[in-house]
C-alpha cells in the first residue's frame, strides 16, 4: 500500500534526570541470588530509556488533556481478527463510492476515521501510530559515571506492605544523567499537530519557566548547536552513539576491551 508523504515533524531534546532514576529491566524478582531491580541496558552495557516507555508516558498525558480518547488503545478492537478485516474490506468495497479503490487502503482509511486521536498518534492493536520514538541513549559518556545501588524494603505483592527481612538492592541511574530524546511524527493532520503542541507546552510548564523554555526551543542558538552536531557527525560518518575515536582509530559502541587496547597502544 502506498501512502502519500505530506509532512514530518522531528523533535529532539535532552532528558535530564532530576532525581535518581530507575528503569526496570523487568526480570523476575523471585530469582534467587540475582541482583534485584537491575536497570535496563543495551548490548554495550549502557543504560537507556526504551522508546516504548516514553511513548506510554506521552500517551497517558495526551489522554488526560484531550477528550474522547479511548481506553488503552481499544479503538476498533473488533478488527483484531483477520476474519473481521476481510469482512470489513468486502463491505467497504461494495459501497458505490468506493468502486475501483484498493481494499487495504479503504480499510486503513476506515480504521483512521474510527480511531481516537491517541490511537492515531500512538497506535492501537489494529494500526501503527504516526509517532515513532527512538530508545533514548545516554547523551554522552561524561554524564554517566556509574549506576548506584540503593537499599530498600521489599514490598509484599499481596499485602502491599513492607515484607519483613526482605531488604533488596536497586540499581539506579544518578540524578543529572542525560538522555537523548528523538521523536518523529509523519503525515499529521492539523488537530494531530496541535496535540504535539500540547505535549511541548506540557514539557515547557514542567521546567518552571515556560516562556524561557519556549524562547530557547525556537531560538537560533539551539538550531545552530543541532546543525553543528549533525555536520560533525556527517563528516565522521557517524549515525549512532556512542562512537569513541582514539588517536584516529574509531570504536563503535561502548566497548571497554577495545578502548583498553587502543589506550595500551600509547604506552
Ligand atoms: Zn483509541
Amino acid at each position: 500500500m502506498f501512502q502519500k508523504f505530506k509532512n514530518r515533524i522531528i523533535l529532539e531534546a535532552i532528558l535530564k534526570a532530576e532525581t535518581a532514576l530507575y528503569i526496570g529491566a523487568g526480570q523476575d524478582s523471585y530469582t534467587p541470588l540475582a541482583v534485584q531491580g537491575c536497570i535496563i541496558k543495551n548490548a554495550y552495557g549502557m543504560p537507556y530509556i526504551p522508546g516504548s516507555s516514553i511513548k506510554g508516558i506521552l500517551r497517558s498525558f495526551l489522554e488526560s488533556v484531550v477528550e474522547n480518547c479511548c481506553e488503552h488503545g481499544k479503538c476498533n478492537e473488533g478488527l483484531k481478527k483477520l476474519k473481521n478485516r476481510k469482512d470489513k474490506i468486502a463491505e467497504l468495497e461494495k459501497k458505490p463510492e468506493n468502486e475501483g479503490k484498493n481494499g487495504d487502503a479503504l480499510l486503513a482509511g476506515y480504521i483512521m476515521k474510527k480511531s481516537c486521536i491517541a490511537c492515531r498518534l500512538f497506535g492501537s492493536n489494529v494500526m501503527a501510530g504516526k509517532i515513532k520514538i527512538a530508545d533514548a541513549s545516554l547523551n554522552s559518556l561524561n554524564t554517566w559515571i556509574s549506576t548506584e545501588y540503593r537499599t530498600g524494603n521489599a514490598i509484599d505483592r499481596d499485602t502491599h506492605t513492607a515484607a519483613s527481612k526482605a531488604l533488596f538492592d536497586t540499581e539506579t541511574i544518578p540524578a543529572g544523567t542525560e538522555f537523548c530524546f528523538r521523536m518523529i511524527a509523519e503525515n499529521l493532520t492539523i488537530d494531530e499537530a496541535e496535540c504535539i503542541g500540547k505535549i511541548m507546552n506540557y514539557f515547557a510548564e514542567q521546567t518552571g519557566s515556560p516562556e524561557k523554555f519556549r524562547g530557547f526551543y525556537y531560538s537560533q542558538e539551539v538550531d545552530d548547536v543541532l546543525e553543528n552536531s549533525r555536520k560533525i557527525a556527517t563528516e565522521l560518518n557517524i549515525s549512532a552513539t556512542p562512537v569513541i575515536i582514539i588517536n584516529g582509530k574509531r570504536i563503535d559502541g561502548f566497548n571497554p576491551a577495545l578502548i583498553d587496547r587502543a589506550i595500551a597502544n600509547f604506552k
